[in-house]
C-alpha cells in the first residue's frame, strides 16, 4: 500500500467507496489524514463500514473544513450533470481530485524521478498496459501495474528509484489528476466514446491530450486518427516532451510502424509479431508498437537484460480479448466476449482470413452489425444468441448462413459440430465475439466469457472421453 502523506493532519472527504475509494481511505489514513467517507448506496456504505471506513454523512457535513474531495472516477464531474458532491466542493472552494492524483503527489514528494508509464486511449488501454508491464518484467525489472486495470493504484507498492509503475488511465481518472506527470505517457487512439460523460468529443480529446502534454520525458502517440495526429503535431511544434509517433498505416522514417505483423523502428525491422496468438490483428499491432515505444523511452538501465523479441512471444494476453481457449482437432476456440459492440467485433473478424464460425448476439447496440458487412465473406456460418437474433438475422440476410441458437450452450454445440466436421484439415475457428452487451443473459462480459470457456472445456473432455 502507498501511504499518502500530502494530507497529513488535514480533513479529506472521500466519495465513492468501491475498491479504489476504499484504497484511498486506507492510504490517506495511513498517511495521517482525517477521512470522512461516504457513498450514495446504502449497501456500499455498509460494506465500507465493515471494512473499517470512517463514514460521515457528506450531505450534512461542514465542507469548509475539507482540504480536498477525493472522488471515484465513475462519478460525473460535468456531464450529464455534476454530482452533488462536486457542487458542494465547488461552492466551498474544495479541490476535487482522484486516487491517481494522490499517487502522483506522493511520488513528487518522495521519488519525483521514479519511472512511471501511463497509458490512455479509447481502445487497447488494458492490452497495452498489460503488455508493457510484461515486457518490463521479462527485461528483469521490478514492475507495479494498476490504475484502471487490476489493482487500484494506492494498493500498489510505493514509487522507488528502481521500481517502474505501469498505469492504465481512463479519461475520468485523467480528469481528476491535474498533477499526473508520468515519465512516459502513451495515447493510443481517440474515437467517439463516453461522449455522454464528456459532453463533446473535443472535451474528451482535450482530457486525453492533457496526459501526454505533461509527460516528463516522452509522449508516445498513435497518429492514425485525426484527433491524435493533431495532438502529436501540437506537441512536436512545442518541442516538448519528446514525441514518439506510432502508426499501423503509414511508414514512419522517425517513429514506430507496424506492418504485416512486423514492427519497424525508424524504418528498420525491430521485432516480428508473426505467430503470437495474443497479439493477433492490426489493432494489437498498434498496441505492440506503443508498448515497444514506451519501453524504449525509458532510460537504458531498465533495458540491459533479457530479449525484447522473446518477451513479446511470451505475452500471455488478457482474458476475453481474442483469448485462445483451446484447440480441438484443427479448430481453435476463441473467447472475445469483451467485444460488446460492432467496432470491437470488427477487430476480431479482421484478425482471421477465413473459416470463422461466429457466435454473436446478446443485447444489441445502436447500429447493430451493419458496419461488419465487408467481413461477412470470412464467416462460414453465424450462430445467433440473445435478444439481437432477429435484428442480426436480418443484417446477415442471404450473405451468411446462420442459425438461431437462443442460448450460448446451444450455439457452442452447433458451432463446434459444424467446425469439427470433416473438412480436409483446413483451419477453422469458433469465435465468440458477440458485438452486443451481455445483460440480457449474463451479468457482464466476464461471466459470458467464462461460460464459453466452461462449455469448451466440457466439450473437449467429451471428445477425449469418446
Ligand atoms: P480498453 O482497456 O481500452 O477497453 P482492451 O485492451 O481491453 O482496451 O481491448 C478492448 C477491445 O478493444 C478489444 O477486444 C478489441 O476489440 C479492441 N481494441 C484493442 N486494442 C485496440 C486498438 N489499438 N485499436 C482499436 N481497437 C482495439
Amino acid at each position: 500500500m502507498i501511504r499518502v502523506t500530502s494530507f497529513k493532519e488535514r480533513s479529506v472527504a472521500v466519495f465513492g467507496l468501491g475498491a479504489s475509494g476504499l484504497a484511498a481511505v486506507r492510504a490517506l489514513e495511513a498517511g495521517g489524514a482525517h477521512v470522512a467517507a461516504w457513498d450514495d448506496s446504502e449497501p456500499g456504505r455498509a460494506a465500507a463500514a465493515d471494512a473499517g471506513a470512517p463514514l460521515v454523512d457528506l450531505r450534512a457535513a461542514d465542507w469548509s473544513g475539507f482540504a480536498a474531495l477525493v472522488l471515484t472516477p465513475g462519478v460525473p464531474l460535468t456531464h450529464p450533470e455534476p454530482h452533488w458532491t462536486v457542487l458542494k466542493a465547488q461552492a466551498t472552494g474544495v479541490e476535487i481530485i482522484g486516487d491517481i492524483e494522490l499517487f502522483f503527489r506522493e511520488r513528487a514528494a518522495t521519488f519525483p524521478e521514479a519511472p512511471v508509464i501511463a497509458i490512455t486511449g479509447t481502445n487497447g488501454k488494458s492490452t497495452t498496459t498489460a503488455l508493457v508491464a510484461h515486457l518490463l518484467r521479462e527485461l528483469g525489472n521490478d514492475v507495479q501495474m494498476g490504475g484502471n486495470i487490476g489493482q487500484a493504484v494506492l494498493t500498489l507498492e510505493p514509487p522507488a528509484e528502481t521500481r517502474i509503475h505501469v498505469l492504465e488511465l481512463s479519461s475520468f481518472q485523467i480528469d481528476l489528476a491535474p498533477g499526473a506527470t508520468p515519465t512516459v505517457a502513451v495515447l493510443l487512439n481517440i474515437t467517439p466514446d463516453h461522449i455522454d460523460r464528456h459532453g463533446t468529443i473535443e472535451h474528451y480529446a482535450a482530457v486525453k491530450r492533457r496526459l501526454v502534454e505533461r509527460a516528463q520525458e516522452t509522449a508516445v502517440i498513435g497518429i492514425d486518427d485525426a484527433w491524435c495526429a493533431a495532438v502529436s503535431d501540437a506537441l512536436l511544434a512545442r518541442g516538448r516532451p519528446n514525441v514518439r509517433r506510432i502508426s499501423v498505416r503509414a511508414p514512419l522514417a522517425d517513429g514506430i510502424t507496424a506492418r504485416d505483423g512486423k514492427l519497424y523502428e525508424n524504418g528498420a525491422l525491430r521485432a516480428s509479431l508473426e505467430g503470437i496468438a495474443t497479439l493477433r490483428g492490426r489493432h494489437n499491432w498498434q498496441n505492440a508498437a506503443a508498448a515497444l515505444a514506451a519501453v524504449e523511452a525509458l532510460p537504458e538501465r531498465f533495458r540491459t537484460s533479457g530479449n525484447l523479441e522473446a518477451a513479446f512471444r511470451s505475452f500471455p494476453g488478457l482474458p476475453h480479448r481474442l483469448e485462445v481457449v483451446r484447440r480441438i482437432g484443427s479448430v481453435d476456440f476463441i473467447n472475445d466476449s469483451k467485444a460488446t459492440n460492432a467496432d470491437s467485433s470488427e477487430k476480431a473478424l479482421a484478425s482471421f482470413a477465413s473459416g470463422i464460425h461466429w457466435i454473436l448476439g446478446g443485447k444489441p447496440k445502436a447500429g447493430g452489425i451493419t458496419t461488419l458487412t465487408p467481413y461477412f465473406p470470412r464467416v462460414e456460418k453465424a450462430y445467433l444468441i440473445g435478444e439481437a437474433a432477429d435484428q442480426f438475422a436480418a443484417s446477415l440476410g442471404g450473405s451468411v448462413p446462420y442459425e438461431r441458437c437462443g442460448t450460448l450452450d446451444v450455439a457452442v454445440r452447433r458451432a463446434a459440430a459444424d467446425a469439427l466436421a470433416e473438412n480436409g484439415g483446413e483451419e477453422r475457428i469458433v469465435l465468440l465475439s458477440p458485438a452486443c452487451a451481455s445483460y440480457d443473459q449474463f451479468p457482464n462480459f466476464e461471466v459470458r466469457g467464462d461460460a464459453f470457456k466452461a462449455l469448451v472445456a466440457a466439450l473437449a473432455a467429451e471428445k477425449e472421453g469418446a
